[in-house]
């Protein structure tokens, strides 16, 4: 039997099959550091739980309205309103399983063939995925650490095509931990005010895990005129570790919410009436643990890239937020390949696994020689994996 041509354009997730890689040799008696997956280890917060927990007990088992319960959606309003700086009405809300859905469902209600799609590089892996599954044409904007991982106006400029119908935007982003200051949103909303057919996707994700000073920037609120075409997603999986929970919010244009939520109504219908409970909490109750999940992120970061800095053949930049390192390895390429391979940091994954430690190749996220670590682990891990890492590349 045949998959469709739709399926056959896509390859797996990368970051899941690795996780999915490290939990097996583990059950097999490996002793595996997984850094790949990219999910806080903390607990969710007991006020949470219980929200969840008092949410079955009161029988709130059933279907609710595709989109999530007015509950939920008021509350991921006050979220959008506290956390991003946005001010948008309830119906402009809508809710999905997990912030993944939002943007499935968003691109796939939007994109026809020959479309464009604009996504800043490294990207996040089931970006330029969601994109070719669709029948729309990724375009890469290639960027660097000595960029700070962002796209210019200039870039953007010359980039945009009359058949560009989206931009991705990813801050702080995964895999680079690149964060846009308002003052280069603005520059970007500039560009964009020319092209009046292009919608941005602002995957706002890992806004409350931020390192440096400063409020958090989006998009829509730094270019509020712009807002009847920005789609703002956001959820409580990183910053709640609520991953398994699958609750991701977005506040756009009501057309737009309108069109997710029809294809939301034939793909999962409902996201769980549980984990909407769950995440009504995860809004509504105290943010404060986040200045100490923030810290605890920072010292990790710190340990991680002073490390991987003394590694020869090793380098990353400091990311601004998210959990994310993305590691240079060009100097080591010669050792892994005899001639130039774009994709050659997959085996030198391969390798690290070998040695112990399961990371992501920069290559799956559009990157090139080099992996992301992800430093959501306790210390103790990131040492020894450093460890790991320092004695496989040596
Ligand atoms: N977004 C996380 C990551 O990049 C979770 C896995 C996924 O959905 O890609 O690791």
């Amino acid at each position: 039997m045949n998959t469709s041509v739709a399926l056959n354009r896509i390859s797996p997730s990368q970051t899941t099959a690795m996780t999915d890689r490290a939990t097996e040799l583990r059950a097999e008696g490996r002793d595996i550091i997984s850094l790949s997956v990219g999910e806080p280890d903390f607990a969710t917060p007991p006020h949470v739980i219980a929200a969840a927990k008092a949410a079955l007990d009161a029988g709130d088992t059933k279907y609710t309205a595709v989109g999530g319960t007015a509950r939920l959606k008021a509350a991921a309003a006050l979220h959008f309103a506290r956390d991003l700086g946005l001010d948008v009405p309830v119906a402009q809300v809508t809710v999905s399983a997990g912030g993944k859905q939002a943007i499935f469902h968003a691109l796939l209600a939007t994109l026809n063939p020959g479309d464009e799609v604009l996504i800043p590089s490294p990207w996040w892996v089931s970006y330029p995925e969601i994109v070719r599954f669709a029948g729309a044409e990724v375009v890469a904007l290639p960027t660097d650490a000595a960029g700070g991982f962002r796209i210019t106006a200039a870039q953007l400029v010359a980039a945009i095509t009359p058949k560009t119908r989206w931009l991705l935007l990813n801050s702080p982003g995964n895999p680079t931990g690149a964060t846009y200051p308002a003052e280069e949103l603005r520059a970007l909303g500039e560009v964009l005010r020319a092209h009046p057919q292009v919608l941005v996707m602002s995957d706002d994700i890992y806004a409350p895990l931020r390192y440096g000073a400063g409020a958090h920037a989006t998009l829509a609120a730094e270019c509020p005129d712009l807002a009847d075409r920005v789609l703002t997603v956001s959820g409580v999986s990183k910053s709640h570790a609520m991953t398994g929970f699958r609750i991701g919010v977005a506040a756009g244009p009501i057309w737009l919410i309108k069109a997710m939520e029809k294809l939301q109504s034939h793909s999962s219908g409902n996201p769980s009436s549980i984990s909407q409970a769950a995440a009504v909490a995860a809004f509504e109750g105290p943010q404060d643990f986040l200045n100490d999940w923030c810290e605890r992120f920072r010292a990790r970061r710190d340990l991680v890239v002073s490390t991987i800095n003394t590694i020869p053949g090793l380098s990353t930049p400091v990311p601004d937020g998210a959990f994310y390192c993305m590691v240079d390895a060009t100097p080591l390429m010669a050792r892994f390949c005899a001639t130039p391979d774009k994709n050659w940091d997959e085996a030198l994954v391969l390798h690290l696994l070998d040695h112990g430690v399961a990371v992501v190749a920069a290559s799956a996220f559009g990157g090139h020689s080099g992996f992301r670590i992800s430093f959501a682990a306790d210390e103790a891990k990131l040492s020894e994996a450093m460890q790991r890492i320092a004695r496989a590349v040596s």
